[in-house]
This record gives structure tokens, sequence and C-alpha cells, in this order.
């Protein structure tokens, strides 16, 4: 991007009033996102997102500056404002060799975005539009969308490090509903990832949209969810959101110093049953939580978070890894060269368990299974959620028996995971449309098999 000369002279100027370290970021995003809204083409081309930023540490402290000109003078000056901020803290520092690093993360898109038109990719959306109004008479309106994003990265700081990342997003999304008579009931699906053109040669989204119109469907004639305290089953894949925000927000090392975490100085403490494992693994090639590195050069990992039922690991960034005189997990993430970084999670699931999913319905006497989730309302950190069941079964005698509209799960996160009693042996990740905010916004991936939890409060209507 700048030659390494231009990137010394920046991280020598930002510890020229001293600092622990200094980084320079970069940034190049593409983007293309187009919307087909009740048959109306919409484009929102955004083109390029350039930027860069320079962060001093010094003490427990950071200061940060950043430009939309990715000139050395522009740079040079972003370097000054944050030096200035870290005026008076001890001893200068000379900047590093700068080497760059390799990550272990080997996974390439193989089709660009160009090689398909902007005419071609409005037409998959028409498809997406036409099949599902199609699919029934009493589907009333559908919203399709489609996004890409190439997002690149470069990262440099005092103590040596260079490293690049290179992220392209390809996302399809839909959104329908259906009515009779008075009764309107919605359905949402997604797929996608951190993939190429070549995303067509084993997906259709086309194909998702009949499947989420079937759900606005069955809704329309589900009867009331029962409320009440019961038995709750909660599907693989998707269904891993529960735990990605009702606990793993937990994990995050920025909730953990302050003392805000429900599962702070629990490290060593059993935090659920014997047969669960909870892992963040930002090396997954495809997913949307995946980098080579994360937003500070640290190269991303697999992390393991809570082995068979105790808490091993907490989620950190270079900020508050420093805090406490540790090294970093890889997950500083930022939404842009406009924020600065902060500890994120990347791919994080459930890990399979010992119990048959099958049989995991069958031990339900009476109780909800859901099987599909859609938006919560979570207090990250504590883990109090609201989650809302999109597509809800009653489970009786172990069956499932009927569908069941308007059920909420409500509870709070690292409660339910010490009660869930069986994890099924068929993991999954979601279909890639996770998006995590936290302040800032940041595409994770999602994941779990079925689980259990034999006592959890449903908020039905009826
Ligand atoms: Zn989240």
């Amino acid at each position: 991007m700048l030659p390494t000369e231009s990137i010394r002279r920046v991280l020598d100027t930002a510890l020229q009033n001293g600092g622990d370290l200094a980084e320079v970021y970069l940034e190049n995003t593409e983007r293309l996102s187009l919307t087909l809204d009740e048959g109306r083409l919409e484009q929102a081309t955004q083109g390029n997102d350039i930027g860069g930023g320079v962060r001093v540490f010094y003490d427990n402290s950071a200061a940060y500056a950043y430009t939309d000109d990715l000139g050395e003078e522009a740079l040079l000056e972003a370097a000054t404002a944050a030096a200035a901020a870290a005026r008076g803290a001890n001893g200068i520092r000379v900047c590093a060799d700068l080497t760059k690093r390799k990550s272990p993360v080997i996974f390439q898109v193989k089709r660009p975005f160009e090689r398909m038109s902007t005419q071609e990719k409005a037409g998959v959306l028409r498809q997406m539009d036409e099949v599902t109004r199609r699919h029934s008479p009493h589907i009333v309106s559908v919203q399709c969308g489609y996004s890409e994003t190439r997002r690149r990265v470069w990262i440099y700081n005092s103590e040596g490090v260079w490293a690049e990342d290179d992220r392209s997003f390809l996302e399809f999304r839909g959104q329908v509903t259906a009515q009779k008579g008075d009764v309107r009931q919605s359905s949402a699906t997604g797929i996608g990832g951190q993939i190429g053109l070549e995303f067509f040669d084993d997906r259709d989204p086309v194909q998702m949209m009949p499947e989420a119109a079937d759900t606005a469907l069955l809704m329309l004639d589900a009867r009331p969810a029962p409320a009440g305290e019961m038995p709750v089953v909660i599907t693989n894949g998707w269904g891993g959101v529960l735990f990605h925000e009702a606990c793993g927000h937990c994990m995050e090392a920025d909730f953990v110093t302050k003392g805000a975490s429900a599962y702070a100085g629990l490290v060593g403490e059993k935090v659920g049953p014997d047969f669960l494992t909870a892992i963040d693994d930002g090396t997954i090639p495809g997913r949307r939580g995946t980098m080579r590195f994360d937003d500070e050069g640290t190269p991303t990992k697999r992390t393991v978070l809570i082995e068979n039922g105790i808490l091993q690991e907490y989620m950190w960034d270079l900020t508050e890894a420093r805090r406490v005189g540790r090294g970093s997990t890889g997950n500083g993430r930022r939404q842009s060269f406009r924020h600065m970084p902060m500890p994120r999670m990347t791919n994080t699931f459930i890990d399979a368990g010992p119990h048959d999913p099958e049989e995991i319905i069958r031990s339900v006497k009476k109780g909800l299974y859901a099987k599909k989730l859609g938006g919560g309302q979570v207090e990250i950190g504590r883990g109090d959620y609201v989650f809302t069941v999109t597509e809800g079964w009653l489970i009786e005698d172990g069956k499932l028996t009927a569908p069941v509209r308007g059920a909420t799960l409500v509870g709070n996160g690292p409660e339910t995971l010490r009660q869930i009693d069986m994890i099924g042996t068929d993991p999954a990740l979601d279909p890639g449309r996770g998006m995590c905010g936290k302040i800032q916004w940041a595409r994770v991936s999602v994941g779990q098999p079925t689980v259990r939890a034999p006592k959890l409060t449903v908020g039905g209507t009826e």
C-alpha cells in the first residue's frame, strides 16, 4: 500500500512523545448492495471507502486519530494528533523493523465479484421475487437483497507487525410476508459467506425463498404458543445465536476487565454440563467471522472458551490484553478505520455433544421446539435475553405435533447454559448471514447442535 519507509516515519512520529506501542491501520473497502423491494430495484453502490488511522498506546490507555486520505502527509498528521494525546508518557521507543507476517489461514476467493454484471445480480433478485410470489396467493410482500463487500486491510505496528488481509463477503437475503384475513406473518432468510462468485457453484439463493414463504404460511395457521416454564429444544445451526448473544458476549474481555460480565473471575469454574464445549474460531475458511489477521494484526486462532463444562478463556484484543499483561487471542475487530478495535467474537459455536437429536425431541413430554429464532434483545455482558421464535412447534409425548406462533424465550444466558442437559451430535454453523452489533457492526458466524434446556421461560400468547 504505502512504502515501508513511509509507514516507519508515521510510526516514529506517533511515538515522538513516548508511548508504548504505535500502530497504523489502513483500509480499502468496496461495496455493492442491491435491494428489490416489492419489485422495485434500488442500487446503493457506496464505491470505495478508503482511509486509515494511527493509534498510540501508553500505559493502560490508547489515543487514535484517523483520516480518509492515505497520503503520507495525512497519516503523519494523524500520527502527530495521536502522539499529542500520549504526551508525557515514559521513554521514547524506536520503531522496530517491519517484517511481513504470514497467516496460517489459507483460502482464496476463486471468482471475483466483477465477473458478473450488476444486471445479472439484479436478475437473481427478480427470480427470487417471482418464485416467492408464484408460491402462494397468500404472499403479500417480498423483499430481497444482495450485497458484496471486499475489504482489504493493512496493519503495521512499532513491534514489527506487518499484516495484510483481503476479505470478500457475498450475501443474499429475503423477507416474505403472508396474510390470511387479518393475520400477517413474516419470515426472513439469508445465505452467504466469505466467498466469491463460486458461491453459485453449490448454493442457490432462489431456492431459499419458497422455504421462507412456507414458514410464513405455516405460521398463519399456527396456534398461539403456550406460556410458562417448560422444556425447550433449540435447533442446530442458527440456534447458536442465543449462545452468541447471551453467553459469548460475556466472554469478551472488555466486559470481563470492567467486571461487567457474568463470567468475570470464573475461569476454571464449571459453567455448563460436562459434555459442553464451546469455541471461537477465526480460522474456518469461508466463514463470515474468519480473518487471516484480526484488525490489530494478530493472527486469528481457535480459542476453546468452555471445555467439558469448565470456563477456559475469554476473547482478547490488544487493549484489554495489555491491561492485564497477556497476549491477544486475535479477537480485536473494528467496523472500519473510523473505529477503535474492541474484543469481538468471530465464528462462535457450541461443539458436538453426545445425544441423538431425534432422541432429544423424543425425550420431551410437553414442551417447545424452537425451529427458527428471530431477533433478540440482550443485555450483553450480563446475558439477560428475550428472543422471538419465528417458527415454533409444540412437542407432545416426544413428537412435534403443531406449529405455534408468538413464542418468545426469556432468560439469562449463563443460567440457561448451566441447565442445558442434552446436546446433539449434529453441530452446524449458520447459513452465513450473522451480523453482530456491539456499538460497532461485525460479521460473525454462530452455530450449535440441537440442545435441550429442561426449564426455560416461554412467553407465549395462549
Ligand atoms: Zn452479538
